[in-house]
């Protein structure tokens, strides 16, 4: 059966979500900045156009802000976090939930191969519609047979205009797609990067169509088994476990449930199962996270079942990588936004705000970067158990470090407020 793989993506996903609430920065250029407002997480096109780099640290373009007019933001996870959650949403509501892939806080894979009646050009025209009108963010939808055409795709329809913000490659004629590929650089593609890109160039691999054409084997021998993957995925065979292919700025671990669910020791389970995953991945990369996210869904496409998707983040005191703290505070998410009464048939979990482990701020914050303490994770797993069996405020820690970070503990000079999760910051149309 050949398949069908559509990838959803966010436009400079931090930056859109300020514009829906501040559409005075539309048109003007715009940059969201890492916690203590240090470096560039995010930027707008017109930041993009003038040259900035991902990761530039924000005092070293204090002139070049002056000179464009550039405006700094600080990164709000709590409103990026929720607005990635109603955006997910909405686009969930194309497919069945086994069939969306949630693949990063903006990025989510949704497979329409069980709907091959569906034209993917117009879904994609849906689903933008759609996620403009109920969210305000604008996506671009690219669709192949496979994860690796899907993002190319997706790449197509958001730099050249011709295609609406929307390229299916699964219905594209064969010329279309090799004059496509010949015209992208090769570094563009999934997985490839910068450093792979520039070994390839003296084997003449220059573009996308050079890669697709090479030698599966070859690049097997000179860069490893991910390149040779990824050669077969451009030529439409699906082969990759795409999930560690390289270090993201979020790590997401979701999945349907098998039969539906209706407890929360139950979520509870699933959620310490994906963080199980998510840590192993944050670890993989040597990052820390410095936020925690968790959500759990009912089936929007069962009519007759009451409806309930909530979702929430929580900021930890320092960035961490042990297992146990980011369990704990996915706990306390959950037990936040766990309502009885439900048929969930999905959860999952989500890393924010990632740092890089070795750039922690030395000694002062060591304890919060040590390795895991397997007696601290009995410990925690004994007392999430008891809670559990006896009720939720059976036993407690004195000090979690969960607590919300106080206000002097980070710079946040230039915070949008909390406009989707706190009554108290509801967007004001009008006084
Ligand atoms: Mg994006």
């Amino acid at each position: 059966m050949k398949r069908r793989i559509a990838l959803v993506d966010v436009n400079n996903f931090y930056c859109s979500v300020e514009r829906v609430f501040q559409p005075k920065y539309n048109g003007v250029p715009l940059v969201v900045l890492s916690n203590n407002d240090g470096c560039v997480v995010a930027r707008s096109s017109e930041v993009k156009s003038l040259g900035v780099p991902m990761g530039m640290p924000w005092f070293q373009m204090k002139d070049l802000a002056r000179q464009h007019n550039i405006v700094a933001l600080s990164s709000n996870y709590t409103l990026y976090g929720d607005m990635s959650a109603r955006c997910m949403r909405v686009i969930g509501q194309f497919a069945p939930p086994e069939d969306q892939e949630v693949y990063s806080i903006d990025e989510s894979f949704v497979d329409f191969t069980h709907q091959p009646q569906l034209d993917l050009t117009a879904a994609g025209q849906a689903i933008r519609a759609r996620v403009r009108q109920w969210t305000g963010l604008p996506v671009c939808v690219g669709a192949g047979q496979t994860k690796t055409l899907a993002k190319l795709a997706n790449h197509i329809a958001k730099k050249q205009p011709e295609w609406q913000s929307v390229c299916d490659l699964t219905s594209a004629s064969t010329e279309t797609i090799a004059a496509a590929m010949a015209s992208i650089e090769v570094r563009e593609v999934w997985g490839v990067g910068r450093r792979i890109a520039t070994r390839l160039l003296p084997m003449g691999v220059h573009t996308v169509a050079d890669l697709r054409d090479a030698d599966p084997r070859r690049m097997r021998e000179q860069f490893g088994v991910v390149l040779e993957r990824t050669v077969r995925e451009l030529n439409g065979v699906a082969c990759l476990d795409l999930e560690d292919m390289q270090p993201k700025k979020q790590i997401i671990a979701s999945r349907a449930f098998g039969a539906p669910v209706y407890d929360q020791a139950e979520l509870a389970e699933s959620i310490r199962e994906y963080m199980a995953r998510a840590v192993r991945k944050l670890r993989l990369q040597g990052g820390a996270a410095g936020m925690v996210g968790a959500w759990v869904e009912t089936n929007r496409f069962r009519e007759q079942d009451a409806q309930y998707s909530p979702s929430a983040t929580i900021p930890l005191a320092m960035p961490s990588d042990d297992i146990a703290t980011l369990t704990a505070a996915a706990m306390q998410v959950l037990r936040a936004i766990y309502r009885p009464g439900f048929r969930y048939v999905k959860s999952g979990v989500m890393l924010l705000d990632l740092s890089d482990k070795t750039m922690q701020q030395g000694d002062l914050f060591a304890s919060a970067m040590q390795p895991i303490n397997p007696r601290r994770e009995l410990l925690l797993a004994t007392v999430d158990r008891a809670n559990n069996r006896w009720g939720r405020q059976t036993i407690g820690l004195g000090s979690s470090g969960l607590q919300l970070s106080p206000a002097w503990a980070m710079q946040r000079s230039n915070l949008s407020p909390a406009y989707t999760t706190r009554w108290a910051e509801l967007p004001v149309i009008r006084h």
